[in-house]
């Protein structure tokens, strides 16, 4: 690293001796100046002039240090310069030159007032100091009233002055002009020539213009060029001795930069919103995708084919105890105060029962039954039930029943029971009058069946049929005279229009039977698994109007005589992959435990298989998205380059350059996952509808959102490093000029 410190003993500030500067381009070689030995001194106003194509442009970039030479030395402040590399020169820019040029090189989508705070906070000055130094440079230079003004509305005068005032702001002892005026009038040229004169006392201002009478009273040198060569070097007036100014040049602060980042992320709204959109589409797709996988991990789960239980969630445990014991009250209270249980259901075994529904129009197949009271979830559309007989349907969005939802919602029908498998099909189902009032998606649900929620005594309604259906009925008429029939299997029917603890039997039928057995006094039986109840009933002979009906019983009667206490239970835990903690726990507390998503069948080979694929394809989908955000950032990014090839004018160094484009990009990247997590929620309330977000919820947990934003801010950061190797790969001057 250079140190500078004004060297006084040596008076040139710059010193070339026999440098060339050839150009090769395409193997064509040319040259911009050859052969050229001048010196600088502070306190000069050096004029070159010469016809186009002399060399001028390309010597004063060459002094400024924006462009290298290829021959001979060039001395800055007494040292060599021929061992310099990139930074160096970076550095001598920065605390030595100046750049005035036609086309003004400003920032256009600033203000003037941020143009001059540009070079202020580049060169590591402090806000105070800055709102001081604009306030006076602005004022000297005429533009303080134009200070909130876009560049891009200011005359090509005005414009001028503000490439002025910023040369002014950087405080540099040398000031290099290129045809300051070739853009101007007459009148214009003079304000700026006069100005150029005014801040040239203690510097070294080198000026090519092609308005010589203009500027001949202020220059002190009057140097001409032609073909690349200096043909003429005249000093027309002595130059006073004197010492520069030593400015005071910092490294930008951490807060300045992010806050110049902050400026240029909102500065353009239109690039600001693409670059938000990209980032937005990534980190949607990224965290869709995301959920996607936990998603499919979990319906791997369910979708696992259970022959033995429809409700096969993989949440759901099902417990008794050995040797038939009873499962309390105090027992429930217990299991329901455990960690990781979210529900316990008791008379569970309706859980694996189906009804359907049907009307005129459509019939709704296989839904399993819940109490509405254990629904605490929102209703996409109608009521929750109140009244017996009112559903709420819960269905799999992509459940085919969803595209016929006129045909069904709040049009009256009933629910229908259907036979246990092995029935002789003599008999009609069982029916329930209902209407669907209300219904709500969730798609955690298999789309092959639906959830139907009920009032309590429907409920218990369907129950109460489900369980006569299986039942055997057993009618004790004493001597040992015993009847007994499966009720599926017979052609006795359950109605609730039967007065309860009353059979009827059919006119035609009863004329086979003894005529003793119609008392009030006979013992109707149910056996069950846990045990055996019975109950008096009354046997009536009864005229009844289907002729191939034997019988007809009260369903309640059936299932009044169950055991009332609980020997089963089935429990849910909050998180299926909890289960096998859960499972272990249940084990010590000496129940016997069936988790239902062991008895599902699916391969494991094919889940893992499943797996493979997801992750795979969620590479690709990165490596995609990564490809064709590159592309669409790079494409406005490279709108830019013009503004970062200004900074590094400015004395901004490639490393500046580098931290403001990887803030931009981590600022837009931050405002985008935000957004993200907001449309996330915005979904789970279902104000906004978008299909990758739909599991995001879910399935994820805070854990996954981290994941996905540090995924997006390696991608933020490789992004503004593929894009900063691009632009600064050139030299400075090569990439200015690609873009003016
Ligand atoms: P002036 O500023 O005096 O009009 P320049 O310094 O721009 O002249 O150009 C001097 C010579 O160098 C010209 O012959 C020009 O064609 C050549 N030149 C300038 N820039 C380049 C470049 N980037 N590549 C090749 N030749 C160049
Ligand atoms: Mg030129």
């Amino acid at each position: 690293m250079i140190k500078y410190i004004y060297n006084s003993e040596v008076n040139d500030l710059i010193k070339l001796k026999d440098v060339s500067k050839i150009y090769y381009n395409n193997g064509v070689v040319g040259t911009g100046f050859s052969n050229i030995s001048v010196e600088f001194k502070i306190g000069e106003f050096v004029v070159i002039v010469g016809e186009s194509g002399s060399g001028k442009s390309t010597l004063l970039n060459v002094i400024s240090g924006l462009d290298t030479y290829e021959e001979g030395e060039m001395y800055i402040n007494g040292e060599e310069t021929s061992h310099y590399v990139e930074q160096d020169f970076e550095e001598y820019r920065r605390k030595y030159v100046a750049n005035i040029f036609q086309s003004f090189n400003l920032v256009n989508s600033y203000t003037v007032k941020q143009n001059v705070e540009l070079v202020l906070l580049i060169n590591g000055y402090d806000s105070k100091t800055i709102k001081n130094r604009v306030s006076e440079i602005l004022k000297n230079v005429g533009l303080w009233e134009l200070r909130n003004k876009k560049v891009t509305k200011l005359s090509g005068g005005q414009k001028q002055r503000v490439a002025i005032a910023r040369a002014l702001a950087k405080e540099t002892p040398i000031i290099i002009a290129d045809e300051p005026t070739g853009n101007l009038d007459s009148e214009s040229a003079k304000q700026i020539f006069e100005l150029l004169h005014n801040m040239s006392k203690d510097k070294l201002v080198v000026v090519v213009t092609h308005n010589l009478e203009q500027v001949e009273k202020y220059a002190t040198r009057i140097v001409r060029m032609h073909d690349g060569h200096i043909i003429e070097d005249k000093k027309i007036k002595k130059i006073e001795e004197v010492k520069p100014q030593t400015a005071t040049h910092k490294e930008m602060s951490f807060t300045s930069k992010y806050f110049l980042a902050l400026r240029n992320t909102f500065n353009i709204i239109p690039r600001f919103l693409i670059i938000l959109g990209v980032f937005l589409a990534v980190s949607i797709t990224i965290l869709g995708e995301y959920a996607d996988i936990n998603n499919s991990d979990y319906q791997d789960a369910v979708l696992g084919a259970s022959s033995i239980f429809i409700d096969n969630s993989p949440e759901r445990i099902i417990i008794n105890k050995p040797d038939k014991k009873i499962i309390t009250d105090d027992d429930i209270k217990e299991l329901e105060a455990m960690e990781h249980i979210k529900r316990v259901v008791t008379k569970d075994w309706l859980l694996d029962q189906y009804v359907h529904f049907s009307n005129d129009e459509r019939f709704l197949e296989r839904a399993t039954i819940g109490i509405i009271d254990d629904y605490d979830g929102d209703l996409s559309k109608g009521t929750k039930p109140v009244k017996d007989g009112e559903i709420l349907l819960v269905g799999n969005k992509d459940s085919i029943d969803f595209l016929y939802i006129d045909d069904w919602f709040n049009k009256r029908g009933t629910i229908e029971i259907p036979m246990p498998s092995n029935t002789n099909g003599f008999l009609d189902n069982p029916l329930i009058d209902a209407v669907i009032t209300g219904y709500t998606y969730d798609n955690s649900l298999s789309t092959s069946y639906l959830k139907f929620y009920v009032t309590e005594n429907t409920f218990k309604e369907i129950q109460a049929f489900f369980t006569a259906l299986s039942s055997k009925i057993l009618l004790d008429f004493g001597d040992d005279n015993k009847f007994e029939e499966m009720i599926r299997l017979t052609q006795i029917v359950l109605s609730k229009d039967v007065p309860k603890s009353t059979i009827y039997i059919s006119n035609n039928r009863a004329n086979y039977i003894d005529q003793n057995f119609f008392r009030d006094d006979i013992t109707l039986i149910q056996n069950s698994f846990y045990g055996t109840n019975s109950k008096k009933v009354n046997v009536l002979r009864k005229e009844l109007d289907d002729p191939s009906v034997m019988a007809m019983i009260n369903p309640y009667d059936i299932y009044d005589l169950l055991p009332t206490e609980n020997y089963q239970l089935s429990l849910y835990a909050d998180d299926y992959k909890r289960v096998d903690e859960l499972v272990n726990k249940l084990r010590d507390m000496g129940y016997n435990v069936y988790p239902v998503k062991d008895t599902n069948t699916l391969p494991s080979a094919i889940v893992k298989l499943y797996d493979f694929i997801n992750y795979i394809s969620i590479g690709f989908i990165i490596l995609g998205l990564f490809l064709v955000s590159n592309f669409i950032i790079s494409l406005v990014l490279k709108s830019k380059t013009t503004y970062y090839a200004v900074v590094r004018i400015l004395g901004g160094n490639i490393k500046l350059n580098k931290n403001l484009i990887s803030l931009e990009l981590f600022n837009c990247m931050n405002i985008a996952f935000i957004l993200t997590i907001i449309l996330t929620f915005l979904n789970l309330y279902k104000v906004i509808d978008i299909e990758a977000l739909n599991n995001a919820i879910r399935f994820l947990k805070p854990i996954h959102f981290v994941a996905v934003y540090i995924v997006l801010i390696i991608f933020s950061q490789l992004l503004s490093r593929r894009y900063s190797k691009k632009i600064f790969k050139d030299s400075m001057i090569t990439t200015y000029n690609g873009e003016i």
